[in-house]
């Protein structure tokens, strides 16, 4: 096995003791690698892997000139430094004045390369400081995650297989709905319909924050013909609000059931933008992070009802664009060359309807291990569970984590939950290696 033969090559006395694969090189997975440097205070060798993307491809070209959804303030991937982003903005891009902003860094929305680059600046120091630890990329497709033994065997699309102590999914949008591909058909199709006398439309299907950057991208490269945007909600992405000024909530309802939470949300919405100076966003935000309460309590059914029926549309009031970004776009649909058109199948379409959407697919993750989705759930610590029993040696951290229970759609949501994974790791793979 490719595995097992690269670290014989390096020799066994420079083996760590314990072995961590991380499935995903985006930001959950890049995320979740940090932590662990910080946290496991014990060698160990960590395999980053991913299908296609290297670790922070999602700075690099068109996509990295896109603006993050979050503000600087929310993008610290410390937890313990939460304004760390703004103050590394402040101590390398807006030194000497050379960037004046108008406002605190805190509430800049800065091109994702910007962001990538703080997070692989502070990748590098954490692994500068940890002799101790070995770190190693991979390209492949994760087909299977397995038991074998006290650890668990990773089996990849080519045939190949690894064993780990400790294996961290963090596979986000899965390999399907790649934002790569997106950029990349987008731009295709737009060239081949600027080459055509009467072209017909272009199609973007989605409705978040990626189709907001790849339809605003297009436009800003002089594509002039028409779009259609095939969005299930027929609403463009939402903007934040216009800041965090504290707000008081009516009484929450002392049920426990989800209906009752989403029926008190609403109401609560209603009542915040009645007021003068009241927004809905602050109450989204408010009641996103007090679900995963309500969630502790439901029973699987339920659990299931909101992953089929209500994750979408939380995600969409969640999920949410800079308000300057969400201006450009009203007044792109204002000039009549872009407009809606009832949602479709991109995989079923031509090669001019992009896929945009950006749904973690619960179904992909249990395809992954095996088992059906409708029975699995993720605890507070990232620990994978069936019929609430916890599999071994497996968390789920990010956007996938996302399709299996309720909270913040946020970065700093990732960031605590791989904190938390991390912690749990150490022991349980303590007593794995033990075992071997
Ligand atoms: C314009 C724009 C701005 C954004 N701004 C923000 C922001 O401010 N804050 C924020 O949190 N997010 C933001 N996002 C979303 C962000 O880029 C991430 O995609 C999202 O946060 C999810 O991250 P992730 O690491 O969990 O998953 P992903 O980014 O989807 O990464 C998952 C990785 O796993 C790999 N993978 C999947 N399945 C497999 C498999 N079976 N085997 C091997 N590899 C696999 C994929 O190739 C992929 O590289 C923004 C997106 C856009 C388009």
């Amino acid at each position: 096995m490719f595995f097992e033969r690269a670290v014989r090559e390096e020799g066994a006395s420079s083996v760590p003791a314990m072995r961590i694969a991380v499935i995903g090189a985006g930001p959950s997975g890049l995320a979740t690698t940090i932590a662990l440097m910080r946290r496991v205070h014990r060698p160990f060798e960590a395999w980053l892997i991913d299908a296609e993307d290297a670790p922070g491809a999602f700075g690099d070209g068109p996509a990295g000139k896109a603006l993050t959804t979050e503000p600087a303030r929310d993008l610290s991937v410390l937890p313990d430094r939460p304004d760390d982003f703004a103050e590394w903005l402040k101590g390398s891009l807006l030194a000497g004045g050379a960037v004046a902003a108008l406002r605190g860094p805190q509430d800049l929305h800065v091109p994702r390369a910007v962001f990538r680059d703080y997070v692989m600046a502070r990748f590098g120091e954490a692994l500068s400081l940890r002799r101790d630890v070995r770190i190693r990329t991979f390209r492949g497709a994760v087909r299977h995650i397995g038991v074998a033994g006290t650890g668990l065997r990773v089996a990849f699309r080519d045939g190949e297989s690894a064993e780990f102590d400790h294996v961290v999914v963090a596979t986000g949008f899965g390999i399907a709905e790649r934002e790569a591909a997106s950029w990349r058909g987008a731009a295709a199709a737009a060239e081949r319909l600027s080459q055509q006398a009467d072209p017909s439309p272009l199609t973007l299907v989605g409705n978040g924050p990626r189709l907001a950057a790849i339809l605003l991208d297009l436009r800003a490269r002089g594509f002039a013909g028409e779009i259609n945007v095939a969005a299930a909600s027929g609403r463009l992405p939402q903007p934040h609000g216009r800041g965090h000024e504290g707000m008081a909530f009516g009484e929450p309802p002392a049920t426990r059931s989800l209906k009752d939470a989403f029926r008190y949300i609403r109401n609560e919405c209603s009542a915040a933008e009645a007021r003068d100076g009241g927004q809905w966003q602050t109450v989204v935000d408010a009641a996103s992070a007090r679900l995963s309460v309500v969630w502790r309590n439901l029973p699987q059914a339920e659990r299931n009802h909101y992953r089929r029926h209500l994750l979408r549309l939380h995600r969409h009031f969640s999920v949410r664009i800079a308000r300057d970004v969400h201006r450009r776009l009203g007044a792109e649909f204002e000039t009549g060359r872009t407009r809606f058109v009832p949602s479709c199948d991109p995989r079923s379409a031509d090669e001019n309807t992009i896929d945009c959407r950006e749904m973690p697919s619960a179904r992909a993750l249990a395809g992954l291990i095996g088992r059906d989705a409708a029975a699995l759930t993720v605890d507070d610590c990232g620990r994978l569970l069936s019929h609430s029993e916890a599999l071994c040696g497996l968390s789920v951290v990010g956007a996938i984590a996302s399709s299996l229970r309720p909270g913040p759609f946020t970065f700093a949501e990732t960031v605590r939950q791989t904190y938390r994974a991390v912690l749990d790791i150490a022991p349980q793979g303590l007593a794995r290696v033990s075992h071997r």
